[in-house]
C-alpha cells in the first residue's frame, strides 16, 4: 500500500549480467525491425533481434493487419516477404491490386528470412533500459548508446552493442535513452486512434465478395457496401468504413473498430481500449451472424492479441520531414524510397478518415531522418522515424515501413564496419545495399 504523501520507493543498486555483445541490437521485431536485422546481418554484422511478444511481423502479424500499402514503386525485402506468402498460399497478387496476406504465414516467411540471415532473435524480452555513455566531440558532451537491458523469464540482462536500433514502434528506447520527440497533432496533441482486428472463417468468399477490399472496382466501394450491412441490422461500429479482407481459403479478417484518444504509453487506457474493442468486435459480428444468412456460417477465429496502434511518438531525428515536404513532394540527396501514399488520419470526429487537407505529391524519405539526433549509436526504423504529424500519417504504411528498416540495417553494418558515427556514412555506400 502506498503511504499517504510517498510517491516513490527507492530501488537496490544492482550489477546485471552482461549477456551478450553484438555489432547491431535490433529492438522490436515488427516489420521494420525484421527489415532492419535482416540487411544488418546481410552487410557483415552480428546482430541480436530483441523482441517483447513470441512472433516477427508486430502490427501487421500480432495485430492482424492483413493489407499492405503503398508497396508498388518497392522492391527488396518486400519482395521475398511476398513471395514467400505466395507460396504458402496466401493470395497477395500485385497485379490484380490484392495486398492481403495470411498472418500464419507471415510470421513463418518473416522467422525464415531472419534465421536463414544468421540473426539471433530472442522472443519474450521486453527492452527496458539502455546502456549509456558520454563522448565529448567537438567541445559539446553526447550521449551514447551503448546497449540495452531487458527483462524476461531469463530476468534481468545486459547486451552490448556498437549500434541500437530502435524499431519498436513507438520509440520505447530511443526515449529510454533520453532522446526528444514529438506525439500527435501539434496543436491538438490528438492522436489517431487505434483498432483491434479479427480474423474469421466459414463464409463463401464468393457470397462475401461485395464486401470484401480485395475485389472492389471503385476505391471505398467494399467498405461502403460493409458499413451499409451494419446499418441495415442496426449494428452499431466505431469505424464507419469497415474493412473486411479476404485472405486464403475461407479465411477473412476484419476491422469495425475505432478506439479514440488512447495514448502509446499508457497500458491502462490500452488495456481498457483492448477490452471494449474485443467485446464491439464479438457482439457485432455474432449479432450480424444471427441476423443476415450470408454471415450465418461465420466462425470466429480470433481477435488481435494486441491492439493496433496507428501513431505512436515520432523520435527527433536528424531531419523532421514536414507537411510542407509532402506536399511539395520534396526529393532528398539522400531519399532512400519514394512515399507516394496519401496522408490517412483515421479521425476522431465521424469515425472514418480524412486527408487532413494535405494533398500528397510522391516525396522521398531521407535517410538522416532515420538518425537519432540526440544521442550517438541510434538508427531509427519504422513508423517512429522522425517527421510530424500529417508526414507520419503517410509514410506510417507498409512499403515504406520496410524501406526504413532496411536503410537503417545496412547504415548500421557500415557504422560497425568502418568505426564512424551513423551521420559520417556517405549516402551512396547506403544506396547501392538497399
Ligand atoms: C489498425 C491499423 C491498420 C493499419 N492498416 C494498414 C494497412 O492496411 N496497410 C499498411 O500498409 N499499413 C497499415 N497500418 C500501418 C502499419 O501496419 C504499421 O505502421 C507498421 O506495422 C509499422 O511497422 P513497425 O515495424 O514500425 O512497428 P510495429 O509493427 O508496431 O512493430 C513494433 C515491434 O516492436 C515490438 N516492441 C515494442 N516495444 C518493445 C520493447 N520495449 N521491447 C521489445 N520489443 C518491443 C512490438 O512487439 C512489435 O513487434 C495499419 C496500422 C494499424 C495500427
Amino acid at each position: 500500500m502506498k503511504s499517504e504523501g510517498q510517491i516513490y520507493i527507492e530501488e537496490a543498486v544492482r550489477k546485471t549480467s552482461i549477456e551478450g555483445k553484438y555489432d547491431v541490437i535490433v529492438c522490436g521485431g515488427g516489420p521494420a525491425g525484421v527489415a532492419a536485422a535482416v540487411k544488418a546481418s546481410r552487410n557483415g554484422a552480428e546482430v541480436l533481434l530483441l523482441e517483447k511478444e513470441g512472433s516477427l511481423g508486430g502490427t501487421w502479424t500480432n495485430s492482424l493487419v492483413t493489407w499492405l500499402m503503398d508497396i508498388d514503386n518497392k522492391t527488396g525485402i518486400l519482395e521475398e516477404l511476398v513471395f514467400g506468402v505466395r507460396s504458402m498460399g496466401s493470395l497477395y497478387d500485385r497485379q490484380n491490386k490484392d495486398y492481403s496476406f495470411g498472418t500464419e504465414d507471415m510470421k513463418y516467411v518473416m522467422e525464415q528470412i531472419v534465421v536463414r540471415a544468421g540473426v539471433t532473435v530472442c522472443y519474450h524480452t521486453l527492452v527496458v533500459d539502455v546502456v549509456l555513455e558520454t563522448i565529448r566531440q567537438s567541445g559539446k558532451d553526447k550521449p551514447t548508446v551503448k546497449g540495452v537491458i531487458t527483462e524476461s523469464k531469463s530476468g534481468r540482462k545486459a547486451f552490448l552493442a556498437h549500434i541500437v536500433v530502435d524499431a519498436t514502434g513507438d520509440g520505447d528506447v530511443a526515449v529510454l535513452a533520453g532522446c526528444g520527440f514529438d506525439v500527435g497533432e501539434a496543436e491538438t496533441q490528438i492522436v489517431q486512434p487505434m483498432s483491434m482486428q479479427a480474423l474469421i472463417c466459414g463464409l463463401s468468399p464468393k457470397e462475401v465478395r461485395p464486401w470484401c477490399l480485395n475485389y472492389e472496382s471503385i476505391p471505398g466501394e467494399a467498405q461502403q457496401n460493409f458499413r451499409e450491412l451494419f446499418e441495415r441490422y442496426k449494428i452499431p461500429i466505431s469505424y464507419t468504413m469497415p474493412v473486411l479482407i479476404h485472405l486464403k481459403g475461407d479465411l477473412f479478417s476484419v476491422s469495425i473498430n475505432h478506439m479514440y484518444n488512447v495514448p502509446c504509453d499508457d497500458v491502462c487506457k490500452i488495456t481498457e481500449a483492448t477490452i471494449s474493442a474485443r467485446r464491439e468486435i464479438l457482439e457485432a459480428l455474432r449479432k450480424l451472424a444471427v441476423e443476415d444468412k450470408y454471415w450465418s456460417r461465420m466462425i470466429i477465429v480470433e481477435t488481435s492479441n494486441t491492439i493496433g496502434v496507428r501513431e505512436g511518438r515520432r523520435i527527433h531525428g536528424n531531419y523532421m520531414i514536414t507537411r510542407q515536404d509532402i506536399i511539395s513532394g520534396k526529393h532528398f540527396e539522400d531519399g532512400i524510397c519514394e512515399v507516394t501514399f496519401n496522408v490517412d488520419i483515421h479521425d476522431a470526429e465521424n469515425g472514418a478518415w480524412s486527408d487532413g487537407g494535405v494533398s500528397v505529391r510522391p516525396y522521398q524519405i531521407p535517410l538522416r531522418s532515420l538518425i537519432a539526433s540526440d544521442v550517438y549509436g541510434m538508427a531509427l526504423a519504422g513508423r517512429l522515424i522522425c517527421g510530424d504529424f500529417y508526414a507520419h500519417a503517410s509514410y506510417r504504411v507498409g512499403g515504406n515501413v520496410l524501406k526504413t528498416g532496411e536503410a537503417a540495417g545496412v547504415l548500421a553494418a557500415l557504422a560497425v564496419r568502418t568505426g564512424r558515427e551513423l551521420d559520417q556514412i556517405p549516402f551512396v555506400e547506403v544506396q547501392k545495399r538497399i
